[in-house]
Protein backbone atom coordinates (compact mmCIF):
# COMPACT_ATOMS: atom_id res chain seq x y z
CA UNK A 1 0.00 0.00 0.00
CA UNK A 2 1.05 3.34 -0.25
CA UNK A 3 0.88 5.49 1.79
CA UNK A 4 1.74 9.43 2.49
CA UNK A 5 2.95 10.71 5.76
CA UNK A 6 1.98 14.11 6.85
CA UNK A 7 4.73 15.82 8.98
CA UNK A 8 8.29 15.28 9.25
CA UNK A 9 8.64 15.70 12.92
CA UNK A 10 9.77 12.75 15.10
CA UNK A 11 6.15 11.53 15.02
CA UNK A 12 5.76 11.59 11.48
CA UNK A 13 9.18 10.04 10.97
CA UNK A 14 9.14 6.95 13.31
CA UNK A 15 5.44 6.22 11.80
CA UNK A 16 7.09 6.29 8.32
CA UNK A 17 9.81 3.95 10.19
CA UNK A 18 6.85 1.85 11.43
CA UNK A 19 5.27 1.75 8.33
CA UNK A 20 8.22 0.49 5.89
CA UNK A 21 9.27 -1.97 8.40
CA UNK A 22 5.41 -3.34 7.84
CA UNK A 23 6.12 -3.43 3.97
CA UNK A 24 4.61 -0.01 2.78
CA UNK A 25 5.31 2.23 -0.13
CA UNK A 26 5.73 5.45 1.95
CA UNK A 27 6.59 8.95 0.93
CA UNK A 28 7.00 11.42 3.94
CA UNK A 29 6.03 15.53 3.38
CA UNK A 30 7.42 18.46 5.23
CA UNK A 31 7.29 21.98 4.57
CA UNK A 32 11.08 22.46 5.92
CA UNK A 33 14.10 21.60 4.06
CA UNK A 34 15.10 18.88 7.06
CA UNK A 35 12.96 16.95 9.03
CA UNK A 36 12.53 17.53 13.03
CA UNK A 37 12.89 21.23 12.37
CA UNK A 38 10.06 22.55 14.26
CA UNK A 39 9.07 21.12 17.99
CA UNK A 40 11.35 18.32 17.31
CA UNK A 41 13.64 20.64 16.92
CA UNK A 42 15.38 21.16 20.32
CA UNK A 43 13.20 19.70 23.14
CA UNK A 44 14.56 18.82 26.51
CA UNK A 45 15.18 15.32 25.71
CA UNK A 46 14.10 13.59 28.37
CA UNK A 47 12.56 10.12 28.08
CA UNK A 48 10.65 10.05 30.88
CA UNK A 49 8.01 7.12 32.31
CA UNK A 50 9.23 8.95 36.20
CA UNK A 51 8.14 11.83 34.76
CA UNK A 52 5.06 11.45 33.37
CA UNK A 53 2.17 12.81 35.57
CA UNK A 54 -0.90 14.77 33.92
CA UNK A 55 -0.39 18.23 33.10
CA UNK A 56 -4.13 18.74 33.54
CA UNK A 57 -4.38 18.55 37.63
CA UNK A 58 -6.25 20.97 40.14
CA UNK A 59 -2.60 22.57 40.86
CA UNK A 60 -2.27 23.60 37.21
CA UNK A 61 -5.63 25.61 37.55
CA UNK A 62 -4.03 27.45 40.51
CA UNK A 63 -0.70 27.97 39.06
CA UNK A 64 -2.68 29.52 36.13
CA UNK A 65 -4.37 31.86 38.18
CA UNK A 66 -1.50 33.17 39.78
CA UNK A 67 0.28 33.47 35.79
CA UNK A 68 -2.26 35.88 35.37
CA UNK A 69 -0.21 38.67 37.46
CA UNK A 70 2.67 36.90 37.29
CA UNK A 71 5.17 36.71 34.60
CA UNK A 72 8.08 35.21 35.90
CA UNK A 73 6.47 31.79 36.24
CA UNK A 74 7.53 29.05 34.59
CA UNK A 75 3.85 28.27 33.69
CA UNK A 76 2.64 31.70 31.85
CA UNK A 77 -0.50 32.73 30.26
CA UNK A 78 -1.06 35.23 27.35
CA UNK A 79 -4.21 37.04 26.90
CA UNK A 80 -5.94 35.72 23.87
CA UNK A 81 -9.05 37.28 21.91
CA UNK A 82 -8.56 33.67 19.57
CA UNK A 83 -12.08 31.46 20.33
CA UNK A 84 -10.35 27.90 19.71
CA UNK A 85 -8.20 28.98 22.87
CA UNK A 86 -10.91 29.48 24.81
CA UNK A 87 -12.45 25.74 24.02
CA UNK A 88 -9.59 24.36 24.38
CA UNK A 89 -9.28 25.97 27.60
CA UNK A 90 -12.27 24.78 29.04
CA UNK A 91 -11.51 21.19 28.08
CA UNK A 92 -8.62 21.42 29.52
CA UNK A 93 -10.20 22.70 32.80
CA UNK A 94 -12.85 19.73 33.01
CA UNK A 95 -9.50 17.18 32.93
CA UNK A 96 -8.48 19.10 36.41
CA UNK A 97 -10.20 17.21 38.69
CA UNK A 98 -8.09 14.77 40.84
CA UNK A 99 -9.52 11.72 39.41
CA UNK A 100 -9.29 13.04 35.85
CA UNK A 101 -5.49 13.70 36.93
CA UNK A 102 -4.78 10.47 38.04
CA UNK A 103 -6.47 8.21 35.44
CA UNK A 104 -4.67 10.57 32.49
CA UNK A 105 -1.18 10.24 34.54
CA UNK A 106 -1.99 5.99 34.75
CA UNK A 107 -2.23 6.11 30.97
CA UNK A 108 0.92 8.39 30.30
CA UNK A 109 3.04 5.71 32.49
CA UNK A 110 1.38 3.29 30.71
CA UNK A 111 2.23 4.38 27.20
CA UNK A 112 5.53 5.47 28.12
CA UNK A 113 6.92 2.37 29.45
CA UNK A 114 5.44 0.62 26.06
CA UNK A 115 7.37 3.44 23.86
CA UNK A 116 10.37 3.31 25.27
CA UNK A 117 10.73 -0.36 24.59
CA UNK A 118 9.62 0.37 21.01
CA UNK A 119 12.32 2.99 20.88
CA UNK A 120 15.33 0.81 22.15
CA UNK A 121 14.23 -1.51 19.82
CA UNK A 122 14.55 1.08 16.76
CA UNK A 123 17.78 2.25 18.21
CA UNK A 124 19.04 -1.25 18.46
CA UNK A 125 17.66 -2.30 14.85
CA UNK A 126 19.35 0.76 13.08
CA UNK A 127 22.32 1.66 15.48
CA UNK A 128 21.07 5.55 15.29
CA UNK A 129 23.55 7.25 17.77
CA UNK A 130 21.66 10.06 19.42
CA UNK A 131 23.73 11.16 22.30
CA UNK A 132 21.44 8.60 24.37
CA UNK A 133 22.24 8.21 28.48
CA UNK A 134 20.23 5.60 30.04
CA UNK A 135 21.84 5.49 33.80
CA UNK A 136 18.35 7.51 34.95
CA UNK A 137 17.10 11.30 35.50
CA UNK A 138 16.93 12.97 39.23
CA UNK A 139 14.00 14.93 39.69
CA UNK A 140 15.10 17.75 42.43
CA UNK A 141 13.50 19.57 45.25
CA UNK A 142 15.21 22.74 46.99
CA UNK A 143 13.12 22.10 50.75
CA UNK A 144 12.30 18.68 51.98
CA UNK A 145 8.63 19.43 52.06
CA UNK A 146 8.22 19.60 48.67
CA UNK A 147 10.46 16.28 48.32
CA UNK A 148 8.01 14.49 50.60
CA UNK A 149 4.79 15.25 49.07
CA UNK A 150 6.85 14.76 45.79
CA UNK A 151 7.38 11.07 47.21
CA UNK A 152 4.17 10.45 48.19
CA UNK A 153 2.98 11.61 44.55
CA UNK A 154 5.28 9.38 43.25
CA UNK A 155 3.05 6.17 44.76
CA UNK A 156 1.38 6.31 41.14
CA UNK A 157 3.86 5.95 39.30
CA UNK A 158 5.41 3.30 41.45
CA UNK A 159 2.11 1.21 41.54
CA UNK A 160 2.20 1.64 37.64
CA UNK A 161 5.71 0.13 37.43
CA UNK A 162 7.82 2.85 36.93
CA UNK A 163 11.00 2.40 40.02
CA UNK A 164 11.39 5.77 42.11
CA UNK A 165 13.70 6.43 44.45
CA UNK A 166 14.04 9.02 46.91
CA UNK A 167 17.65 10.20 47.22
CA UNK A 168 19.68 12.68 50.03
CA UNK A 169 21.87 15.73 48.39
CA UNK A 170 24.77 12.91 49.31
CA UNK A 171 23.12 10.45 47.07
CA UNK A 172 22.53 12.49 44.32
CA UNK A 173 25.91 13.54 44.11
CA UNK A 174 27.09 10.10 44.15
CA UNK A 175 24.85 9.30 41.28
CA UNK A 176 26.32 12.75 39.97
CA UNK A 177 29.46 14.46 40.76
CA UNK A 178 27.92 18.02 39.08
CA UNK A 179 26.03 17.61 42.61
CA UNK A 180 28.88 17.09 44.95
CA UNK A 181 29.79 21.55 45.30
CA UNK A 182 26.08 22.17 45.08
CA UNK A 183 24.34 19.80 47.94
CA UNK A 184 23.05 22.59 50.43
CA UNK A 185 20.85 24.09 47.52
CA UNK A 186 18.59 21.16 47.45
CA UNK A 187 16.82 18.95 49.51
CA UNK A 188 17.11 15.94 48.10
CA UNK A 189 15.50 14.47 45.09
CA UNK A 190 13.54 11.37 43.16
CA UNK A 191 15.61 8.83 41.15
CA UNK A 192 13.98 7.13 38.23
CA UNK A 193 17.15 4.57 37.60
CA UNK A 194 14.28 3.72 33.79
CA UNK A 195 14.50 7.48 32.77
CA UNK A 196 16.87 7.99 29.63
CA UNK A 197 17.61 11.36 27.81
CA UNK A 198 18.81 11.88 24.16
CA UNK A 199 18.65 14.36 20.99
CA UNK A 200 15.57 13.91 19.47
CA UNK A 201 16.31 15.84 16.77
CA UNK A 202 19.81 13.64 15.41
CA UNK A 203 17.14 10.97 15.83
CA UNK A 204 14.65 11.65 13.79
CA UNK A 205 17.48 13.33 11.29
CA UNK A 206 19.29 10.10 11.50
CA UNK A 207 15.68 7.88 11.16
CA UNK A 208 14.76 9.51 8.38
CA UNK A 209 17.56 9.27 6.17
CA UNK A 210 17.57 5.07 6.84
CA UNK A 211 13.97 5.28 5.68
CA UNK A 212 14.97 7.27 2.84
CA UNK A 213 17.95 4.72 2.44
CA UNK A 214 15.03 1.73 2.95
CA UNK A 215 12.95 3.45 -0.51
CA UNK A 216 10.65 6.36 1.22
CA UNK A 217 10.39 9.50 -0.51
CA UNK A 218 11.12 12.24 1.13
CA UNK A 219 9.20 15.52 -0.18
CA UNK A 220 10.72 18.55 2.32
CA UNK A 221 10.08 21.92 1.94
CA UNK A 222 6.56 21.10 0.59
CA UNK A 223 3.47 22.76 2.16
CA UNK A 224 0.47 21.37 2.70
CA UNK A 225 -2.44 23.36 1.14
CA UNK A 226 -5.73 21.49 1.78
CA UNK A 227 -7.34 17.67 0.82
CA UNK A 228 -9.17 15.92 -1.87
CA UNK A 229 -11.46 13.81 -0.77
CA UNK A 230 -14.32 11.28 -2.57
CA UNK A 231 -17.08 9.79 -0.47
CA UNK A 232 -14.91 8.07 2.75
CA UNK A 233 -11.76 8.60 0.86
CA UNK A 234 -8.97 11.11 1.23
CA UNK A 235 -8.16 11.62 -2.80
CA UNK A 236 -4.94 13.07 -2.61
CA UNK A 237 -2.40 16.06 -0.54
CA UNK A 238 -2.88 19.38 -2.48
CA UNK A 239 0.15 21.21 -1.84
CA UNK A 240 2.37 24.19 -2.82
CA UNK A 241 4.14 21.95 -5.14
CA UNK A 242 0.94 19.74 -6.74
CA UNK A 243 -1.08 16.98 -5.82
CA UNK A 244 0.21 14.03 -3.96
CA UNK A 245 -2.28 10.74 -4.53
CA UNK A 246 -1.71 7.58 -1.81
CA UNK A 247 -3.76 4.72 -0.90
CA UNK A 248 -3.69 6.13 2.73
CA UNK A 249 -2.61 8.94 4.93
CA UNK A 250 -1.00 9.69 8.38
CA UNK A 251 -1.84 12.87 9.80
CA UNK A 252 1.65 13.87 12.35
CA UNK A 253 1.99 17.40 11.44
CA UNK A 254 2.24 18.43 15.59
CA UNK A 255 0.35 21.39 16.58
CA UNK A 256 -0.95 22.00 12.60
CA UNK A 257 -2.63 18.56 12.94
CA UNK A 258 -5.60 20.80 14.48
CA UNK A 259 -6.04 23.16 11.70
CA UNK A 260 -5.43 21.13 8.46
CA UNK A 261 -7.53 18.05 10.31
CA UNK A 262 -10.30 20.79 10.41
CA UNK A 263 -10.40 20.88 6.21
CA UNK A 264 -10.69 16.71 6.83
CA UNK A 265 -13.72 17.36 9.07
CA UNK A 266 -11.78 16.35 12.39
CA UNK A 267 -11.97 18.27 15.63
CA UNK A 268 -8.47 17.69 16.74
CA UNK A 269 -8.17 19.58 20.27
CA UNK A 270 -4.55 20.58 20.07
CA UNK A 271 -3.49 23.84 21.12
CA UNK A 272 0.15 25.35 20.88
CA UNK A 273 1.81 25.27 24.64
CA UNK A 274 5.29 26.96 24.17
CA UNK A 275 8.47 26.52 25.91
CA UNK A 276 11.98 27.32 25.52
CA UNK A 277 15.57 26.41 25.38
CA UNK A 278 19.26 27.13 25.69
CA UNK A 279 21.78 24.54 24.18
CA UNK A 280 25.33 25.22 25.31
CA UNK A 281 28.56 23.14 23.77
CA UNK A 282 30.53 21.52 26.09
CA UNK A 283 34.02 22.35 26.03
CA UNK A 284 36.67 21.20 28.49
CA UNK A 285 36.87 23.01 31.09
CA UNK A 286 33.16 22.94 31.99
CA UNK A 287 30.93 20.50 34.38
CA UNK A 288 27.58 20.14 33.08
CA UNK A 289 25.17 17.70 34.81
CA UNK A 290 25.71 13.96 33.15
CA UNK A 291 21.94 12.66 34.18
CA UNK A 292 19.00 14.73 33.14
CA UNK A 293 16.55 15.65 35.44
CA UNK A 294 14.25 18.65 36.38
CA UNK A 295 14.75 21.15 39.33
CA UNK A 296 11.20 21.09 40.13
CA UNK A 297 10.83 24.25 42.43
CA UNK A 298 11.97 26.29 39.25
CA UNK A 299 10.75 23.39 36.86
CA UNK A 300 13.81 23.87 34.28
CA UNK A 301 14.68 20.87 32.61
CA UNK A 302 18.88 19.30 31.61
CA UNK A 303 20.02 16.67 29.59
CA UNK A 304 23.16 16.03 27.90
CA UNK A 305 24.30 14.90 24.95
CA UNK A 306 27.67 14.51 25.40
CA UNK A 307 29.16 17.11 23.18
CA UNK A 308 26.29 19.14 24.10
CA UNK A 309 24.15 20.45 27.07
CA UNK A 310 20.38 21.95 27.00
CA UNK A 311 18.30 23.06 29.54
CA UNK A 312 14.59 24.01 29.15
CA UNK A 313 11.91 25.42 30.53
CA UNK A 314 8.32 27.33 30.54
CA UNK A 315 5.18 26.23 29.64
CA UNK A 316 3.40 29.39 27.97
CA UNK A 317 -0.01 29.70 26.90
CA UNK A 318 0.57 32.66 23.68
CA UNK A 319 -0.70 30.94 20.54
CA UNK A 320 0.52 30.55 17.59
CA UNK A 321 4.04 32.52 18.02
CA UNK A 322 7.65 30.85 17.67
CA UNK A 323 9.53 34.03 18.53
CA UNK A 324 11.41 34.13 21.68
CA UNK A 325 13.47 37.31 23.27
CA UNK A 326 16.18 37.89 25.79
CA UNK A 327 13.51 37.95 28.75
CA UNK A 328 12.13 34.95 27.79
CA UNK A 329 15.24 32.72 29.34
CA UNK A 330 15.51 35.24 32.42
CA UNK A 331 14.38 32.83 35.24
CA UNK A 332 14.98 29.86 33.84
CA UNK A 333 18.68 31.26 33.18
CA UNK A 334 19.21 32.24 36.86
CA UNK A 335 18.01 29.25 38.66
CA UNK A 336 20.52 27.45 36.03
CA UNK A 337 23.19 29.42 37.23
CA UNK A 338 22.58 28.66 40.82
CA UNK A 339 22.71 24.79 40.49
CA UNK A 340 25.54 24.27 37.20
CA UNK A 341 27.31 27.55 36.65
CA UNK A 342 29.65 25.76 34.69
CA UNK A 343 26.87 24.24 32.52
CA UNK A 344 28.53 24.82 29.41
CA UNK A 345 30.31 26.97 26.81
CA UNK A 346 28.03 30.43 27.98
CA UNK A 347 29.89 32.17 24.82
CA UNK A 348 27.94 30.01 22.72
CA UNK A 349 24.60 29.66 23.59
CA UNK A 350 22.06 28.67 21.24
CA UNK A 351 18.26 29.73 22.08
CA UNK A 352 15.00 28.54 20.85
CA UNK A 353 11.45 28.00 21.62
CA UNK A 354 8.59 25.64 20.24
CA UNK A 355 5.26 24.64 20.61
CA UNK A 356 4.39 21.33 22.07
CA UNK A 357 1.02 19.74 20.58
CA UNK A 358 -0.86 20.09 23.78
CA UNK A 359 -4.50 18.07 24.31
CA UNK A 360 -6.45 18.57 26.93
CA UNK A 361 -5.98 15.71 28.56
CA UNK A 362 -2.45 15.73 27.57
CA UNK A 363 -2.37 12.13 25.51
CA UNK A 364 -1.82 11.73 21.86
CA UNK A 365 -4.85 11.66 19.42
CA UNK A 366 -4.59 8.33 17.52
CA UNK A 367 -6.66 6.11 15.30
CA UNK A 368 -8.79 6.37 12.34
CA UNK A 369 -10.01 9.83 10.97
CA UNK A 370 -13.54 10.40 9.46
CA UNK A 371 -12.13 9.31 6.33
CA UNK A 372 -11.25 5.11 6.48
CA UNK A 373 -8.03 5.09 4.74
CA UNK A 374 -6.99 8.47 6.95
CA UNK A 375 -5.28 7.79 10.37
CA UNK A 376 -4.22 10.19 12.80
CA UNK A 377 -0.94 10.14 14.91
CA UNK A 378 -0.34 13.63 16.86
CA UNK A 379 -1.13 15.47 20.00
CA UNK A 380 1.58 14.25 21.66
CA UNK A 381 2.69 17.58 24.08
CA UNK A 382 5.18 17.07 26.12
CA UNK A 383 5.69 13.46 25.35
CA UNK A 384 6.40 13.18 21.79
CA UNK A 385 9.99 11.98 21.93
CA UNK A 386 8.75 9.64 24.37
CA UNK A 387 6.21 8.14 23.06
CA UNK A 388 6.69 8.67 19.50
CA UNK A 389 8.05 5.42 18.66
CA UNK A 390 5.16 3.48 20.44
CA UNK A 391 2.58 5.61 18.69
CA UNK A 392 3.76 5.23 15.54
CA UNK A 393 3.68 0.96 16.16
CA UNK A 394 0.27 1.69 17.45
CA UNK A 395 -0.70 3.50 14.23
CA UNK A 396 0.96 1.04 11.99
CA UNK A 397 -0.42 -1.80 13.75
CA UNK A 398 -4.14 -0.29 13.26
CA UNK A 399 -3.48 0.52 9.53
CA UNK A 400 -2.59 -2.84 9.10
CA UNK A 401 -5.62 -3.68 11.19
CA UNK A 402 -4.06 -5.38 13.75
CA UNK A 403 -4.81 -5.54 17.23
CA UNK A 404 -1.89 -3.03 18.84
CA UNK A 405 -0.09 -4.14 21.75
CA UNK A 406 -0.74 -0.95 23.90
CA UNK A 407 -4.67 -0.14 23.70
CA UNK A 408 -5.61 3.10 22.22
CA UNK A 409 -9.16 2.95 23.21
CA UNK A 410 -10.56 6.58 23.65
CA UNK A 411 -8.00 8.30 22.15
CA UNK A 412 -9.71 8.37 18.56
CA UNK A 413 -9.94 11.53 16.66
CA UNK A 414 -13.60 13.10 16.80
CA UNK A 415 -15.27 14.73 13.80
CA UNK A 416 -16.01 18.13 14.12
C1 LIG B 1 10.49 23.14 25.27
C2 LIG B 1 10.04 21.74 24.97
C3 LIG B 1 10.56 20.67 25.71
C4 LIG B 1 10.14 19.38 25.45
N1 LIG B 1 10.73 18.35 26.14
C5 LIG B 1 10.38 17.06 25.87
C6 LIG B 1 11.00 15.99 26.54
O1 LIG B 1 11.88 16.17 27.35
N2 LIG B 1 10.59 14.73 26.26
C7 LIG B 1 9.59 14.47 25.37
O2 LIG B 1 9.23 13.32 25.20
N3 LIG B 1 9.01 15.48 24.68
C8 LIG B 1 9.37 16.76 24.91
N4 LIG B 1 8.78 17.80 24.25
C9 LIG B 1 7.66 17.51 23.35
C10 LIG B 1 8.11 17.04 21.98
O3 LIG B 1 9.13 17.88 21.50
C11 LIG B 1 6.91 17.07 21.02
O4 LIG B 1 5.84 16.34 21.58
C12 LIG B 1 7.27 16.46 19.68
O5 LIG B 1 8.40 17.09 19.14
C13 LIG B 1 6.10 16.60 18.71
O6 LIG B 1 6.51 16.00 17.51
P1 LIG B 1 5.62 16.10 16.21
O7 LIG B 1 6.31 15.30 15.18
O8 LIG B 1 4.21 15.78 16.55
O9 LIG B 1 5.61 17.65 15.87
P2 LIG B 1 6.71 18.51 15.05
O10 LIG B 1 8.07 18.14 15.43
O11 LIG B 1 6.31 19.93 15.17
O12 LIG B 1 6.49 18.00 13.58
C14 LIG B 1 5.40 18.43 12.78
C15 LIG B 1 5.93 18.63 11.39
O13 LIG B 1 4.82 19.03 10.55
C16 LIG B 1 5.31 19.97 9.62
N5 LIG B 1 4.21 20.77 9.12
C17 LIG B 1 3.34 21.52 9.84
N6 LIG B 1 2.43 22.09 9.01
C18 LIG B 1 2.74 21.70 7.75
C19 LIG B 1 2.17 21.94 6.47
N7 LIG B 1 1.09 22.73 6.30
N8 LIG B 1 2.75 21.35 5.39
C20 LIG B 1 3.83 20.55 5.53
N9 LIG B 1 4.41 20.29 6.71
C21 LIG B 1 3.86 20.86 7.82
C22 LIG B 1 6.33 20.78 10.39
O14 LIG B 1 7.28 21.38 9.52
C23 LIG B 1 6.96 19.75 11.32
O15 LIG B 1 8.17 19.22 10.82
C24 LIG B 1 9.17 19.12 24.46
C25 LIG B 1 8.66 20.19 23.72
C26 LIG B 1 9.09 21.49 23.95
C27 LIG B 1 8.55 22.61 23.13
Amino acid sequence: MKVAVLGAGVVGVTTAWELLRDGHEVVVVDRRPEPASETSYANAGMIAPGHAYAWSSPKALKTLLKALTRDDLALRFRFQTDFGFWRWAVRFALQCTSEKAAANTRRKVGLSLYAQERLRGVLAETGIRCGMRSEGALYLYRDPAGLAAADEKAKILREAGVEVRRVSPEEAAALDPVYEGVKDRFAGALYAPGDESGDARLFTRELARRCAERGAELRLGETILDFRTAGDRVESVLTDKGELRADAFVLALGCYSAPLGRKLGLDLPIWPVKGYSVTLPIAGSNNPPRLPGVDEDNLFAFANYGDRVRLTAVAELGGWDWSHRPEDFAPMLKAVHELFPQAGDWSRPEYWAGLRPMTPNNLPILGRGRQRNLWVDTGHGHMGWTWACGTARIVADLLAGRRPEWDPVGLEPKAA
